[in-house]
């Protein structure tokens, strides 16, 4: 229960951002006003603005694309794999040698765990190294996953994540969040989420945001922190049995290895021999819930079609073939079973 009055930066967000620094072992948390605000953020500290070129990939939601060109920047697009929804990391080398031949300097790359699943870190990590490039990592549906015990939200040089409703780690509204273990960034970060506020609330040193999380927003995820892994758990569980019931009949996601969890953010996916449509009518009829994320690639988007872009074979397959089923922790197992049976009836 909140008994003040302080519902702007109130002692709420301080509590929340110390804990969510210790939950993903990162050394600042910034908490902001939704996701898509953080990425603009994490952009801003890094330093991305017009001439520059931010790599990202085909399939996500459009926030992780849209920011660059909000502040400046030019996107440009690699593909994904398909098994995994996630960034290519061949598509990322390509992207990078033929980004040599535009116009503008190539600065970042923004790299979202699709699903709740981390990318490949260890080899985006060094390709990013490789050629100086700022990682930024999207963490807005991963917030909670790990590999090999490391959280998301601390892949990237910047890493942000969203406590949009419907994410893993959701509170009653918008809400936001910046990780860094780079004091540099971080200070900036506090600055821009502030009106590029200084060492006082009349000195403004850059030109910023208002991007604050709400106090309230703080509390409620301040009472979720306490059972997250308990529902991550619970998704896990949920994961296994679609992945077991339903991997004969349709492409299920794959994990690669035993040290990747993923925090389940969707349960998506394709299936073998019938047409989408087919899927979601016969889902549709039995009353299950289904939705498609994403239908369409980002590079053929209205607003990002005329900016460069790798071929995008996967993510045009996915876009077209993908289907997201119920992923919730609390489906009861009634309502599992009844999401399976009509999935392979
Ligand atoms: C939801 C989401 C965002 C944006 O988060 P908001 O809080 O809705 O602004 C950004 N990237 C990805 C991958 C998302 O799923």
């Amino acid at each position: 229960m909140i008994q003040h009055g302080q519902f702007i930066m109130g002692p709420e967000v301080f509590e929340l951002e110390e804990q969510l620094a210790s939950y993903t072992n990162v050394k600042h948390c910034i908490t902001c006003a939704n996701g898509t605000d953080a990425l603009q953020i994490a952009l801003m500290a890094a330093g991305v603005g017009i001439g520059d070129i931010v790599i990202t990939t085909s399939f996500s939601f459009f926030a992780t694309a849209e920011v660059i060109p909000l502040v400046g920047a030019t996107p440009y697009f690699c593909d994904i794999n398909a098994d995994t929804y996630n960034l290519c990391t061949k598509s990322l080398e390509a992207a990078i040698c033929n980004s040599l031949k535009l116009k503008g300097k190539l600065k970042a790359v923004i790299v979202p765990d699709m699903f709740g699943m981390p990318a490949d870190y260890k080899n985006i990590k060094s390709l990013c190294e490789q050629h100086n490039l700022i990682l930024i990592e999207d963490a807005a549906q991963s917030f909670g996953a790990s590999i090999d015990g490391k959280k998301c939200g601390s892949f990237g040089d910047i890493s942000t994540t969203s406590f949009f409703p419907a994410k893993p780690l959701g509170c009653f509204g918008d809400g936001g969040a910046i990780f860094t273990d780079n004091d540099v960034f971080a200070q900036i970060c506090r600055s821009i989420r502030i009106h590029g506020q200084g060492s006082n609330k009349y000195d403004n040193i850059r030109v910023g945001l208002n991007s604050r999380l709400d106090t309230i927003q703080a509390a409620v995820l301040l009472e979720k922190l306490t059972i997250f892994d308990d529902e991550l758990k619970m998704r896990e569980n949920i994961a296994r049995r679609y992945i077991d019931t339903l991997k004969d009949k349709y492409v299920v996601p794959s994990i690669s290895d035993d040290s990747i969890s993923s925090a389940w953010a969707q349960f998506s996916i394709r299936a073998k021999n019938e047409p989408r449509e087919k899927i979601r009518k016969i889902l549709q009829q039995s009353s299950v819930g289904s939705a498609i994320y994403y239908p369409t690639p980002l590079n053929r988007t209205k607003p990002m079609e005329h900016y460069p872009s790798e071929k995008t074979p996967n993510a045009d397959k996915v876009c077209d073939e993908v289907i997201s089923i119920p992923m919730y922790p609390f489906l009861t197992k009634e309502q599992q079973n009844k999401v399976i049976a009509t999935l392979i009836e």
